[in-house]
């Protein structure tokens, strides 16, 4: 099978130098092992940060070694006894077409009760994160005003779908096209939505929000912090999510001017990691998934075929090429 692997640390945005490509023989599992053949695999900002050798909640990957990514797809051999040929199942080993996965890393999943894609978006790992940072970081309450960066990607188009849903008073969402904007508002509900490429942020955010917000769903970090900062009203609080304008700097960019704003509107701001919360996995796939069901709630999937497709997915991605959950096919 095809895998992709790291050739080199990226200085800036990952280029062709990046990626290499390597045929290897199809694995066989040891015990407690599955070997699975991936189907879907998701494409996720995260995987720039694991480029740079660094500490961090999750190791770096190696050079020559694959990359790794959240994928889908069906046993096709197993020695554990928990598993069988034929079960389909989520795990963190993409970027590969056959799979070593432990048992006890591998999540089953039923594919007759939604698409295999959907297990790494909406009801996998992205929906997820859209739901612990708003309920449980940003601690989003009914009448709250809130205002979503990366709006129309994986995480905010269902963050802003759920803080709709569960009663917000007004959702703004920022995003970087106006194909982009008219989704937010015209198909998933948000009450206003801006290009930030149209103009300063702060500007943009202020005339959308006269009153100020309650929460800020933080994806972009940069200036749509500093611009939240600006028009947070007192108490308010911010789910520090990413900060993906700052992903490919060279440099790291200047923070907010305006963090004092933490102290004087007294503001919560809270960072977190979706895999900490592993006990909210049931609550969010019956909430969730409920919402789906009942089509109070929809999502989006930018799809790319192939694994040799897959670093220019990734870049794509980063580029704001995607709406909803960025995914390539095997
Ligand atoms: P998305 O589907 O949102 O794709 C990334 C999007 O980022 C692009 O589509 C692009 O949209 C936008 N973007 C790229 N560069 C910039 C920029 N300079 N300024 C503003 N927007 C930019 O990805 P995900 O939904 O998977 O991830 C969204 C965020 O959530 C990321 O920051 C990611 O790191 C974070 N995340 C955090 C997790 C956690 O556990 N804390 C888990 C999963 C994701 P546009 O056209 O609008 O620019």
């Amino acid at each position: 099978g095809l895998e992709v692997r790291l050739a080199e640390r990226p200085h800036g945005w990952p280029t062709e130098n990046t990626f290499e490509f390597a045929e290897v023989p199809v694995p066989t599992p040891g015990p407690g092992q599955l070997v699975v053949r991936n189907a879907v695999m998701s494409v996720d900002p995260s995987m720039r940060g694991r480029m740079v050798d660094r500490r961090s909640y999750v190791p770096p990957f190696q050079l020559g070694k694959p990359l790794e990514g959240g994928a889908a797809g069906e046993i096709v051999a197993s020695e554990a006894p928990d598993f069988a040929v034929g079960e389909h199942v989520v795990h963190r080993l993409g970027w590969r077409e056959y799979a070593v996965v432990d048992a006890d890393a591998a999540i089953r999943v039923d594919p007759t009760e939604a698409p295999l894609s959907a297990y790494l978006g909406v009801l996998g790992m992205t929906g997820m994160t859209a739901y612990v940072g708003l309920l449980d970081i940003a601690q989003f309450r009914a009448g709250d005003t809130v205002f979503i960066s990366g709006a129309a990607g994986a995480v905010g188009s269902i963050a802003g779908q759920l803080a709709k849903r569960y009663g917000a008073a007004r959702v703004i969402g920022s995003a970087g096209s106006a194909e982009k904007v008219r989704h937010l508002v015209a198909d998933l509900g948000f009450d206003a939505a801006f290009n930030y490429k149209d103009g300063p942020v702060a500007e943009q955010l202020a005339a959308a929000a006269p009153d100020g917000i309650d929460v800020y769903f933080d994806n972009v970090g940069g200036d749509h912090l500093e611009a939240a900062l600006g028009v947070m009203r007192d108490f308010g609080r911010i789910a520090c999510c990413g900060a993906i304008s700052a992903y490919n700097a060279e440099q790291p960019p200047p923070g907010p001017r305006n963090l004092f704003f933490i102290v004087s509107k007294r503001l919560s701001l809270r960072g977190f990691i979706v895999i900490d919360h592993p006990e909210r996995r049931a609550d969010f796939l019956r909430d969730v998934g409920a919402l789906l069901r009942d089509g109070s709630i929809t999502h989006r999937e930018t799809v790319r075929h192939g694994l040799r497709a897959a670093p220019q997915a990734l870049l794509d991605m980063m580029r704001g090429e995607n709406i909803g959950k960025m995914l390539v096919t095997l």
